[in-house]
């Protein structure tokens, strides 16, 4: 944490197409991964990159996007479960098991407090809610926050 030698870690969420995608995601041997770590890049890839973020970035943010030297790269991705109960309610999904969701949405904690939370409703000992009811919930809510986070 000293002044002049803070890490900052930056992420820029980039939309593109299925052929750019490829096109970014392959390394300096020709190989295709879904998850490119620091220093598989290609050059060109980088100064594409460079090139876009001095039209868009303001330049504060532009300045920290050039100095980066060993950018990495990741496709984003996010699941659904088709449902969060097993075993008649005797085996559950919560959180991220239910719903990944895109790190853009910010809604992972809030979406694993609510399933804890309303498991309440259905376990206290004058039940609210039926297991099915919270099953129904959990899911329609994880359909709207990854519709959300496309
Ligand atoms: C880098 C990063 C940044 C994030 N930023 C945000 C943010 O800003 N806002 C936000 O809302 N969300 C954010 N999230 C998402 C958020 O962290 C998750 O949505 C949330 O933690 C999901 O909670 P969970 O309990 O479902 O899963 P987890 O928190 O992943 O908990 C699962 C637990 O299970 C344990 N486990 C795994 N396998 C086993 C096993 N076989 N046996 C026993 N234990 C096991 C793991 O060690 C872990 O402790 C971020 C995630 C990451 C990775």
């Amino acid at each position: 944490m000293t002044e002049g030698e803070r890490p900052v870690n930056m992420v820029r969420h980039h939309n593109t197409n299925g052929e750019e995608l490829k096109k970014v995601l392959i390394d300096s041997t020709g190989k295709t991964h879904v998850f490119l770590g620091a220093g598989k890049i290609r050059p060109e890839i980088k100064s594409e990159q460079r090139t876009v973020a001095a039209v868009i970035l303001q330049p504060p943010a532009d300045e920290l996007f050039q100095k980066i030297e060993s950018p990495f790269t990741q496709a984003v991705t996010d699941s659904l479960a088709s449902t969060a109960t097993f075993m008649d309610g005797k085996v559950l999904l919560v959180g991220d098991a239910v719903a990944g969701l895109r790190a853009h949405a910010t809604a992972g904690t809030s979406q694993v407090a609510m399933h804890a939370l309303l498991l309440k409703n259905v376990f206290e000992n004058d039940a609210s809610m039926k297991i099915s009811g919270w099953d129904q919930k959990v899911l329609g809510w994880g359909i709207f926050a990854q519709k959300f986070g496309i």
